[in-house]
């Protein structure tokens, strides 16, 4: 077969070459369906690098070659070479007339799972491995592409630095939820102390150590250095949740930024918010589409929504009154001092302002030991934002920066000085007030695709006993 550079089917239905038409071009790809007679067949090919598909059209007659176009079954693989025209029929306004195919591979049409559409995405969970080659999949893929992109984008435009926050972590002190211990003991033979403890110190680190909860605690020690940056990496809590929300690893995104209080903080997570969502709507629009037609009619809407009001912001406190004269029945009834259930939060969005919602000064009892306490005694200055469908999105606060109220909140909840030491130290030397948040990029992937499930929009979802691909 001629040697042709190979050219994406992006690249040719967004017509980005227009000299190519005519002439003979090359593509590659998987075949999605083939369909035709004895004279002509059509198969449609798509390469992942956009929703559709490109027609390649064989003249069966002239081409020759049966044994090969009875093996081009859905699913198999293979390279094109012919000549790129306008396309005849309605759809795309190109098409391949095939001069030449080779196949890569084959996939018989008795085994493949995919061999016919419209599975059910429970089933596609049970074969992750090849559910990125289906038209949900490869859109949702793209667009968590292009959401990472944006938020670098995001912040690399707003002068934040990228900080890479360790995976492993000797701290457990961030209690953000249970972790995963990292070991290299062995396990049918654990060396134990006098006092019958495991004796980590003959652990590889000497210590005990885990997978991290959150980049936050280290991403404060980077901008008490350089003003403002911000961790995007995985983030892994062993805990035995079960809901369409919560993966035992996911990706998180933090930004922290000295200098800013908790209305900067509200500020950023807002613009932020907007701009990814705006991102989306501008560079993703074919697989938004796509996903708005078999999944959620309300998609773009919701979306442009978002992008349009600003979000509500008030206080924990007022939202409680708010929950207690709602004259709604609770799973979990509500009661100032409570931790809000994504029932409650579902309530203030959908039911009652009816758009996002930024929640702040919560009770100190069920937030972490780090955020600023307020002079009240009673609050501290965390501000949750919580969205349609979601509930909490983002979870952040504006930091303790005061040696003795820190050191006082860490005796009176128990967490061990010796294993934040170091952190401890950025309020001893050169404290500045400063503010920071996350976000869970599998949340906000569940607003934007509008996918009802957390497993669905990563490629490989890790939950109780799922970790087979
Ligand atoms: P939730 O109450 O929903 O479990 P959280 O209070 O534990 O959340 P934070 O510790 O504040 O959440 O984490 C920051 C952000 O990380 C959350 O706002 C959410 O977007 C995301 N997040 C937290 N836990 C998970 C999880 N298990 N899977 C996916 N995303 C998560
Ligand atoms: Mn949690």
């Amino acid at each position: 077969m001629k040697e042709l550079k190979r050219q994406r089917v992006y690249d040719l239905l967004k017509g980005k070459d227009e000299s190519l038409v005519d002439g003979e071009v090359n593509v590659k790809g998987w075949v999605r369906t083939k369909r035709g007679n004895k004279n002509i067949a059509f198969i449609a090919l798509n390469d992942g690098s956009i929703i559709h598909n490109i027609q390649v059209v064989v003249d069966v007659q002239t081409f020759g070659n049966d044994e090969m176009l009875k093996k081009i079954t859905t699913g198999a693989c293979i390279s094109v070479n012919g000549k790129l025209v306008e396309s005849q029929g309605s759809g795309q306004n190109v098409e391949i007339q095939a001069i030449d195919i080779e196949l890569y591979g084959t996939a018989d049409a008795e085994t493949y799972p995919l061999q016919k559409k419209g599975h059910s995405l429970e089933f596609l969970r049970e074969i992750a491995h090849l559910r990125p080659r289906t038209n949900t999949f490869g859109a949702i893929f793209r667009m968590r592409h292009a959401l990472a992109f944006a938020i670098h984008k995001f912040y690399n435009d707003k002068g934040f630095y990228y900080l890479h926050t360790p995976i492993i972590t000797g701290s457990d002190a961030e209690g953000a939820g249970a972790m995963f211990r990292v070991t290299t003991l062995d396990l049918h033979n654990v060396p134990k102390t006098p006092e019958g403890k495991i004796d980590h110190e003959q652990d590889f680190f000497g210590k005990e150590t885990n997978l991290t909860v959150s980049g936050q605690l280290e991403g404060e020690l980077g901008a008490l250095a350089l003003s403002n940056i911000y961790t995007f990496g995985p983030t892994f809590r062993a805990e035995n949740s079960n809901t369409t929300r919560h993966l035992a690893e996911f990706w998180m995104i933090e930004p922290e930024m000295a200098f800013y209080d908790i209305n900067d903080n509200q500020d950023l997570a807002e613009d932020f918010l907007k701009y990814l969502i705006r991102y989306v709507l501008e560079n993703c629009a074919d697989d938004l589409e796509f996903l708005q037609n078999m999944y959620d009619k309300e998609l773009i809407e919701r979306l442009e929504f978002v992008t349009r009001n600003n979000f509500e912001r008030l206080s924990y406190t007022a939202a409680i009154e708010i929950l207690e004269k709602s004259g709604e029945k609770f799973e979990f009834p509500v009661k100032w001092g409570v931790d809000l259930q994504s029932e409650h939060e579902r309530y203030l969005v959908e039911k009652h302002f009816k758009k996002p919602v930024i929640l702040t000064d919560y009770p100190r009892d069920i937030k972490a030991f780090y955020m600023k306490q307020n002079d009240d005694g009673k609050t501290v200055r965390a501000m949750d934002v919580l969205f349609p469908k979601i509930g909490e999105i983002i979870g952040g606060s504006q930091r303790e920066e005061n040696y003795d109220k820190l050191i006082g909140r860490i005796k009176e909840m128990g967490i061990p000085e010796k294993d934040i030491w170091w952190y401890l130290e950025t309020r001893k030397f050169g404290t500045a007030p400063h503010s920071g948040f996350g976000l869970g990029f599998e949340r906000l992937m569940l607003f934007i695709t509008g996918m009802g499930n957390i497993r669905d929009v990563i490629p490989f979802p890790r939950t109780p006993f799922n970790a087979e691909f």
